[in-house]
């Protein structure tokens, strides 16, 4: 006899890890940074590892602290999370349980649906338009008096594409006050486009001090680093900051997390080289797809989308044969995470290695 476990978790797949690279392959498939943390940040973290033996502050006062300042928001509406992942989950957590819906543009980040089945919620799911953009019209059409939540990524994972500010507001508007609009901005600071409003802005903290009913989310993983030690942060209506802080799990955030993404934010000019190196390879990868045929799409994140359809899987064996390991959804296309100079030039490489070239 075998233990019964929740017949709705039937539909739930473990989140996917990207495949494990090879030693000396370029790891393009997680949308990490490709460089190692700066030593202030080592540093930070060295300095609290004397006191793991007691739990961290849950409080998370000084990040907290500093983010609100940041910002100019109550910091009774920051919460930090293991992670933007956990924050999502809390979101969804404090809004949504059995019988409600909560929307997302598919496809996009891919914890999405499996976070609002394991709250017990119905996800819904709206496709991309053919420009693998969000379709906030259809968006909107499918908005239901059961629909609690809605996600808008962006930039998207794994398109790299981005809803401009007036047209997010445009939707914002139009969603009713009792649906919360939850922009997860884990790739803005890799945004060119007119989205993006000076550092780790955005313009979803705009939405969220004009309308009653958007949070925004953002992270210490990409930009900042610091996906190893699992810190992001939400900004969010008073009232959803309190229930997030009700359904989290306590002690999620370590203080040595904690101590990172205080050293971090004291370290932006540095860490905006580094995301401007970032941008400047994803360009120039984009442009050595398409200069090989693949159709690349244009991204404001840190990785390009090639919807290679039912190619996906030849192009995915092209890179990892050129020691690239990037990140395949099957027969969809292929997620590839824009690294350093090396990386792009090993993608250019495994690209210019094949043969015979895609078909026009
Ligand atoms: N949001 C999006 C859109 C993401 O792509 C990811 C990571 N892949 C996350 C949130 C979560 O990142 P983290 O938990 O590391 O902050």
């Amino acid at each position: 006899m075998t233990l019964p476990t929740r017949s709705d978790l039937d539909a739930v797949p473990a989140y996917r890890q990207g495949r494990p690279a090879p030693a000396g392959a370029s790891k393009l498939s997680s949308n990490e940074s490709p460089h190692p943390p700066l030593p202030s940040v080592v540093t930070a973290v060295q300095q609290q590892l004397g006191s793991i033996h007691r739990y961290p502050r849950m409080s998370a006062p000084e990040v907290i602290g500093r983010l609100a300042e940041r910002y100019g928001v109550d910091p009774a509406l920051v919460t930090v999370g293991a992670g933007s992942v956990e924050l999502a989950a809390q979101l969804i957590g404090a809004v949504a349980g059995a019988g409600d819906e909560v929307m997302f543009a598919w496809r996009s980040f891919e914890a999405y649906p499996s976070l609002v089945r394991i709250a017990g919620a119905t996800p819904v799911e709206v496709p991309l338009d053919a420009d693998h953009r969000h379709d906030l019209d259809a968006m909107l059409a499918a908005i239901t008096p059961r629909t609690r939540l809605v996600f808008v990524c962006n930039p998207n994972n794994p398109t790299g594409t981005v809803v401009g500010a007036a047209e997010l507001e445009r939707f914002v508007d139009a969603v009713p006050r009792d649906v919360l609009v939850v922009i997860d901005e884990a790739y803005v600071h890799f945004d060119r486009s007119e989205y993006f409003d000076g550092p780790d802005r955005g313009a979803g903290l705009e939405l969220h001090r004009r309308y009653p009913h958007v949070a925004v989310l953002h992270t210490f993983s990409k930009a900042y680093g610091l996906a190893g030690l699992r810190i992001g942060y939400a900004i969010a209506p008073a009232e959803i900051a309190d229930a997030q802080r009700k359904v989290a799990v306590p002690f999620g955030v370590t203080d040595l997390a904690q101590a990172a993404a205080v050293a971090s934010l004291d370290a932006e000019a540095e860490l905006a080289i580094r995301i401007d190196e970032v941008v400047a390879e994803r360009d120039r990868m984009r442009d050595a797809l398409l200069a090989a045929g693949w159709p690349a799409v244009a991204s404001e994140a840190n990785f390009v989308w090639v919807p290679a359809g039912d190619r996906t899987a030849e192009l995915d064996e092209l890179l990892h044969a050129g020691g690239v390991v990037a990140r395949a959804f099957a027969g969809e296309g292929v997620r590839i995470s824009s690294g350093n100079a090396e990386d792009a030039d090993r993608v250019a490489a495994a690209l210019a290695a094949a043969t015979d070239g895609p078909a026009a």
